[in-house]
């Protein structure tokens, strides 16, 4: 196959801000504009693809433990709904920005048009420390949070689902609030639900699976024996600690991980099942023995084959791009390069499998959960799992064809199919009125 690094030098690609200070909206809009100058899009669908839709903002009174009252903010950013009803996660984390939420929204936009399935993009967030609050605290906060957006979301309107620091149990008290807000028994309004309340087998997993089975054909691809390769995994949450043991079920050495509080790294491997131990019993994953402390920036930097960011966005930049040795970085988190890190990634030969694609997975089993709600028929762990692997390589071959087609970037290619199928669908929709 011709190489990244080929193309580039043929096709160098100027952007024309400074992305430096990009907040992670920016970095979304300057994605969209670096396909765009390589598509033939109508101006008149561009204008309408640079906002969301709808933002709502609330303001969530809470009562807390100690007698007192909070009022949080939460958001819901609707980005485009040309494909069908919104679909998006919601985050519970301290910084939280309408921004943030903006720019989350269009990236499920474009991955769910890359997955070919039938919905638009949304995203919520909640400003707030859960781990600083009580069980009663964000059980009041999440029903809370429900109600305030409650005219907007619906089975066929927009399906929230977990992201950051927000659970399947949080999205039980989800449904049951909708449930009781509309007098309805549906369990089709909110994805990544207990299987008690018809989540889907498979869901927890799903995202991290999407992921391993984007891996295995870059790796092929790459010629990278993963019985001889090694894996770097930044966050230890739900897409980062099944990842490492996903990967590790192919063959890969994990030899370091992190989560917010540190990092750990063995070169000789780490034992991923003892660590997931060791962080259900201590909160974390620093400190876990037989492996050694490693840093943020470190842990980025490590000679590796498969680097997982899986945390938060922004995290190769600029600074560190040039320090990064991974063969593979697998993007778990939603934005977690840059656009100046894209450039420089792409003339260094890294193979990218981008956020809308790489992770992709989450979302499409949350649209068999919502499928299977819908019908009320509930399928097995292994059909949701061949299923989710048909659509996932199908989003993946499609990339794969643009990028060397277009002599450009995974990222780039994956947004040129996104873009051109959201375009589609609001060319014949037309505008209303
Ligand atoms: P999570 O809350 O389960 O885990 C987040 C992890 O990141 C935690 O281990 C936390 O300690 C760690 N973390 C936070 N700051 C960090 C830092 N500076 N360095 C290292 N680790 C840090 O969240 P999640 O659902 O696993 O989401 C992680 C990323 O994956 C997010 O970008 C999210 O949008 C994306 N994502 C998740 C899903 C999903 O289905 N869960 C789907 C698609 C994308």
């Amino acid at each position: 196959m011709t190489s990244q690094i080929d193309t580039l030098k043929m096709m160098p690609i100027q952007l024309e801000k400074d992305t430096n200070q990009a907040s992670a909206f920016e970095v979304a809009q300057i994605q969209l504009e670096k396909a765009v100058k390589k598509m033939n899009l109508d101006p008149n669908i561009l204008a309408q693809l640079k906002e969301p839709e709808k933002v709502l903002i609330v303001s969530i009174p809470v009562k807390m433990d100690n007698g007192t009252v909070k009022v949080f903010t939460g958001y819901r950013a609707q980005y485009n709904s040309a494909r069908g009803p919104l679909k998006g996660g919601v985050r519970y984390h301290p910084d939280v920005t309408l921004d943030e939420v903006k720019a989350l929204s269009a990236w499920m936009t474009w991955k769910c048009a890359v997955a070919g399935i039938p919905y638009g993009g949304a995203k919520g967030g909640v400003i707030c420390s859960p781990k600083e609050m009580s069980e009663g605290e964000l059980e009041r906060l999440s029903r809370r949070y429900i109600y305030e957006i409650s005219s907007i979301i619906g089975p066929k309107k927009d399906i929230p689902a977990p992201d950051v620091y927000t659970t399947p149990k949080i999205m039980g008290w989800y449904i049951d609030t909708y449930n009781k807000l509309t007098g309805g028994a549906s369990f089709s309004t909110i994805t990544g639900k207990p299987l008690e309340l018809w989540g889907s087998e498979g869901r927890g997993e799903a995202t991290a699976r999407g992921l391993s089975y984007t891996v295995e054909v870059a790796a092929k691809k790459l010629s990278i024996n993963p019985l001889e390769a090694t894996a770097v995994i930044q966050g230890y949450g739900n897409a980062g600690s099944i990842s490492a043991k996903l990967l590790h079920e192919q063959g890969y050495k994990i030899i370091a991980v992190s989560d917010s509080k540190g990092g750990i790294y063995n070169p000789q491997g780490i034992d991923i099942l003892g660590v997931s131990d060791y962080k259900t019993k201590t909160g974390s994953v620093k400190g876990f023995p037989k492996a050694e402390f490693i840093s943020h920036k470190d842990l980025l930097e490590l000679e590796c084959d498969v680097l997982v960011p899986a945390a938060l966005e922004r995290v190769i930049t600029e600074k560190n791009a040039n320090n990064i040795k991974a063969k593979i970085i697998a993007e778990a988190a939603n934005g977690p390069t840059t656009p100046e890190a894209d450039e420089i990634l792409f003339q260094k030969g890294i193979f990218i499998i981008p956020d809308i694609l790489a992770n992709a997975g989450g979302v499409i089993v949350s649209y068999f959960e919502w499928v299977q709600g819908l019908y009320g028929y509930f399928w097995s762990e292994e059909k949701v799992n061949s299923r989710l692997k048909k659509l996932i390589l199908k989003a993946f071959n499609e990339v794969s064809r643009i990028a060397e087609k277009e002599k450009t970037d995974n990222r780039t290619a994956a947004y040129i199919y996104a873009v051109s199928q959201v375009a589609k669908a609001m060319k014949v929709r037309g505008i209303w009125p």
